[in-house]
């Protein structure tokens, strides 16, 4: 398994993005060392981000490069959906995966209905060309997840959004509500944007109650501590992948019956609300 950041650079600016003031306005990536990677062994899952990976003039060959080099991996391609706003994109994209053999998606990013949203990429028209991107990859036949994260900016509009979803898009593959990871820009905001469990989860589970009433696909919650979940909720935390750093157990841990199947905490967090929240778990 593999994270591959393409770019720092992005056509949104988000308010919860992970990447570095510095780096997303200055910093380039070595493409050379990216096709290294890819090169490097059989990965089973591929991962292209960025910043934006659709901006970037090498996108499509190194999705192409990914999967002639990986042909049995998995590759998912992270993305704010503006550039599948214009159908030409969505096109030469098809082109590109019809020949290939991996499993494929595109996995965008959503945060709330139109205000909402844009008050948290800091960009106009974000949210229209978005909403249009996942219609277009959808009506394309291309496996399409949506990513929500989870803050301050947002919270209070989940069940909005996901009443938008359910009227609106048919055929998501997964929708997935992301407890935000402060870091990069979104540690800089942290007073802007930080919001407690005892808050949000609320309003998520809520989000989660209209989508399962309407939504045939899975629905995911990642790094959310099962702790701070209702029972019935806990089912879509448990059992993901755990980070490999940025998360991190505490000794009472040790105690819940859940912990192999929990993500932690993100340290972000406990640096700013505590470790109140947190409780071990016996049933
Ligand atoms: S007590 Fe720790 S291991 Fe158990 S659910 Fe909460 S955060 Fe996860």
């Amino acid at each position: 398994m593999v994270d591959i950041q393409i770019t720092y650079q992005c056509n949104n600016n988000c308010l919860s993005c992970i990447i570095p003031e510095k780096v997303y306005c200055c910093e380039e990536v070595n493409k050379e060392k990216i096709r290294g990677l890819l090169k490097e062994k059989n990965y089973s899952v591929i991962t292209i981000g960025g910043g934006e990976p659709s901006i970037d003039p090498e996108f499509f060959d190194l999705v192409n490069f990914a999967s002639e080099n990986n042909p049995d991996a998995e590759i998912k391609i992270l993305s704010n959906g503006r550039f599948f706003f214009y159908e030409e994109s969505v096109k030469k994209l098809l082109e590109i995966i019809k020949n290939m053999n991996n499993i494929f998606s595109v996995n965008i990013s959503l945060y709330g209905t139109e205000k909402v949203h844009e008050n948290i990429t800091r960009s106009k028209n974000s949210f229209e060309q978005t909403f249009k991107g996942v219609k277009n990859l959808i009506d394309a036949g291309i496996r399409l997840n949506l990513r929500i994260v989870v803050i301050k900016q947002n919270y209070k509009n989940l069940t909005g959004l996901a009443e938008l979803i359910v009227e609106e898009l048919d055929s998501i593959d997964r929708i997935i509500f992301i407890s935000a990871r402060y870091k990069g820009k979104a540690e800089d905001n942290i007073e802007k944007v930080g919001i407690s469990y005892d808050e949000s989860v609320k309003h998520v589970q809520k989000a989660v109650d209209i989508l399962q009433e309407d939504f045939d696909g899975s629905i995911r919650l990642y790094h959310f501590p099962i702790c701070v979940l209702n029972p019935s909720y806990r089912d879509f935390a448990e059992g993901l992948t755990k980070e490999s750093g940025g998360v991190t157990f505490l000794d009472s841990c040790f105690k819940c019956n859940y912990k192999s199947d929990c993500s932690g905490i993100w340290r972000s967090y406990l640096d700013k609300f505590g470790v109140k929240e947190f409780r071990p778990l016996d049933t």
